[in-house]
């Protein structure tokens, strides 16, 4: 097999957050494949080079597409927004490989890493991130709903510093609220808790409040929802989680 095929983020949305790794492979592309938006963001590099855009939903069949090219001798790009392994299509495309065709695993598939929304929307405020954190999608179009509740009260048991993605859809309005909810009943009122829309953008916008006054209806799906861990504080302007247990 002489195709290739490389996953690749675009990072979260400003161009210089690109990594030159990611630019690279996407100028050596013969095919980009991936949801319409974030192929949007990438800029034609090369004449001739076929766009495969489809619809956020379909991953797996994207998957299969983007390795059926790539056996058929393409060099394919498949592009996520910011890191493809994060809740992204780097997952989707080994889902593919286990499930379909033996020949696709002689492909020579690798995968760029990029800059995920979590670490974008912490930039955006200092350094919640600081200490030992988690990262939970409430999407439950792949999982349940009860695998969701517990793993956040786990979290929240941990005292973990928490990164929501997925927080809200239109098909989703009320996860984000029954997360709060959730939250509330093992952890202090007073968590401080971030909002950050399109972080890493010139749009980027940030609420940051409490647990008690956290309203879900702020956030969208553009948005990433940093709750934080009991040590994670403001120092003037900036918040930020120190990166040991001091109280
Ligand atoms: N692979 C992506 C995540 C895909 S899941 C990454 O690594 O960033 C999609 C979710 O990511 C969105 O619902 C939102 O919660 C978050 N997200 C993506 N880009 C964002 C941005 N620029 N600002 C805030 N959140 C973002």
């Amino acid at each position: 097999m002489t195709g290739s095929l490389v996953i690749v983020g675009t990072g979260p949305g400003k161009p210089e957050l690109m990594t030159p790794a990611t630019r690279a492979a996407l100028a050596q592309a013969t095919d980009l494949v991936g949801y319409g938006l974030y192929l949007d963001r990438v800029i034609p590099m090369r004449d001739g080079q076929c766009r495969h855009a489809s619809d956020n939903r379909v991953e797996l069949e994207r998957a299969r597409q983007a390795l059926t090219l790539a056996a058929e001798g393409r060099t394919v790009a498949v592009v996520s927004g910011g890191d493809p392994g994060v809740f992204a299509m780097a997952a989707a495309v080994f889902e593919a490989l286990e499930s379909g065709d033996p020949a696709w695993r002689m492909l020579d598939i690798r995968v760029e890493p990029g800059v995920t929304a979590m670490l974008a929307a912490a930039a955006e405020v200092g350094a919640p991130l600081g200490g030992d954190f988690c990262a939970i999608s409430l999407s439950d179009n792949l999982k349940s709903w009860a695998t969701i509740e517990r793993r956040l009260k786990a979290a929240a048991e941990a005292d973990f510093v928490i990164a929501l993605y997925n927080p809200a859809s239109k098909a989703r309005p009320h996860q984000l609220g029954d997360a709060f909810a959730l939250l509330r009943t093992v952890k202090e009122a007073e968590t401080l808790v971030l909002l950050v829309r399109a972080a890493g953008t010139s749009e980027a916008q940030v609420i940051a409040t409490t647990l008690a006054e956290a309203d879900a209806t702020q956030a969208d799906m553009r948005t990433l929802v940093i709750v934080g861990a009991s040590t994670t504080r403001r120092v003037g302007r900036w918040i930020y989680t120190p990166r040991g247990a001091r109280p």
